[in-house]
C-alpha cells in the first residue's frame, strides 16, 4: 500500500507538544486537525467528507470520519461521530469525552448517538464550517436541548457506552448451534489461516459481545473480523435508546479493522459473530448482508451464547 495511513489517535504527549508549538491548548487545537479527520471518510455515494475530532479525559485525541457502502440501504453508514465513539471504544473506552470538533454540524442521528455517553450534555463541540470566523465552543446540550436519553429508560447505574460492560455470556455448544458457510470460496491458504486461528476469532467476538451496551433490547452481540495475515479485530454492538441510531457490531468491528490500519476490505476473509439464539434483536442476517457487501470471500460463522 503506497498511501499513507491516515491518523486515528494522537497519543496525550504528543498532544500537548502539537499544541504548545502552536500557541495553544489542545482543545483549541483540534479545530485545527477537522480536515485529517476528514480524509478518513470513505464516501463514495456522497462524496461528502465529514471528520471528527475528539479530546478524550486522559488527553487522547481520537479520529473519526464518516463511511459510506455502495450497494446496501444508506442505514449501514456509519457517521463520523459514531466512528470516533467506536475508535474511543476500541482503545480503552474508559476516558470521557470533553472536546469534540466536527467539520459540519452534526446531523440528528448523531446527536442522538452522542446521548448514550454519560455526561455527555457538558461535553464541549465546535462545527469548523461555520460562517463566523473563529467559531466558539459550546455544550452539546444547546444542539440537543429537550434531550431523549438513556435515563428516560434505564436506571442512572446502568453502565452507558465508554464505561465498563461486563455482560455475563457464555458460548453454548457451538458444535450444534453454529452456522457455517462453506469455506470452499476462501482462496487457496484462506482455509487453513482460518482454522488455525478460529479459536482466537471465537473468543475475540465472545469478549466484544460481553462488552457490548444493548440495555434497551438486552440482545448483546460482538464480531471479530480476520483479515489474511491472521490479525484479528473486534468491535462491540452498541444501542442507542432511540434504536435507529445504535451502532451495530459489524460497523463496529470495521471501524476497529480501519483504526487499526487493517486496509482494504478486501482483506478481511473471515469474521465470527456471537449474539444470543431466537432473540428479538438478532445481527446474523445484517451482518451476512454487509460482510457478503464489502468483502464477498470472507466467511462468517455465528455462535450463539446464553
Ligand atoms: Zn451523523
Amino acid at each position: 500500500m503506497n498511501e499513507e495511513i491516515p491518523k486515528y489517535i494522537i497519543p496525550a504527549s504528543e498532544a500537548e507538544s502539537m499544541a504548545k508549538s502552536r500557541g495553544l491548548t489542545v482543545p483549541q487545537l483540534l479545530p485545527f486537525l477537522v480536515k485529517s479527520a476528514q480524509d478518513i471518510a470513505r464516501v463514495p455515494i456522497s462524496n461528502f467528507h465529514v471528520g471528527a475530532v475528539g479530546l478524550g479525559s486522559d488527553g487522547r485525541i481520537f479520529f473519526g470520519g464518516n463511511i459510506e457502502f455502495p450497494g446496501l440501504p444508506l442505514n449501514h453508514s456509519i457517521h463520523a461521530e459514531q466512528f470516533l465513539i467506536t475508535n474511543l471504544a476500541a482503545h480503552g473506552g474508559g476516558p470521557k469525552l470533553l472536546y469534540i470538533a466536527v467539520s459540519a454540524a452534526p446531523c440528528g442521528h448523531c446527536r442522538q448517538f452522542l446521548q448514550e455517553l454519560r455526561g455527555i450534555s457538558d461535553t464541549q463541540i465546535v462545527i469548523t464550517d461555520q460562517p463566523q470566523e473563529n467559531p466558539d465552543y459550546k455544550p452539546i446540550s444547546s444542539i440537543l436541548p429537550d434531550a431523549f436519553g438513556p435515563f428516560d429508560l434505564l436506571d442512572h447505574d446502568m453502565p452507558l457506552i465508554l464505561e465498563k460492560h461486563e455482560n455475563e455470556l457464555l458460548l453454548v455448544d457451538y458444535s450444534l448451534y453454529s452456522h457455517n458457510e462453506k469455506t470452499s470460496k476462501l482462496p487457496n491458504g484462506y482455509t487453513e489461516l482460518v482454522k488455525e486461528n478460529e479459536k482466537n476469532l471465537e473468543k475475540e467476538a465472545l469478549a466484544a459481545a460481553r462488552a457490548s451496551h444493548a440495555p434497551y433490547s438486552g440482545c448483546p452481540s460482538g464480531v471479530a473480523l480476520m483479515d489474511c495475515e491472521g490479525k484479528v479485530y473486534k468491535g462491540s454492538y452498541m444501542e442507542s435508546a432511540a434504536y435507529n441510531p445504535s451502532m451495530m457490531p459489524v460497523q463496529a468491528a470495521l471501524v476497529a479493522y480501519m483504526v487499526a490500519g487493517g486496509g482494504g476490505y478486501e482483506r478481511i476473509v473471515a469474521a465470527v459473530l456471537v449474539e444470543k439464539e431466537g432473540m428479538m434483536v438478532r445481527q446474523e442476517d445484517t451482518a451476512r448482508l454487509m460482510l457478503k457487501n464489502v468483502s464477498p470471500k470472507c466467511e462468517l460463522k455465528v455462535i450463539y451464547c446464553t
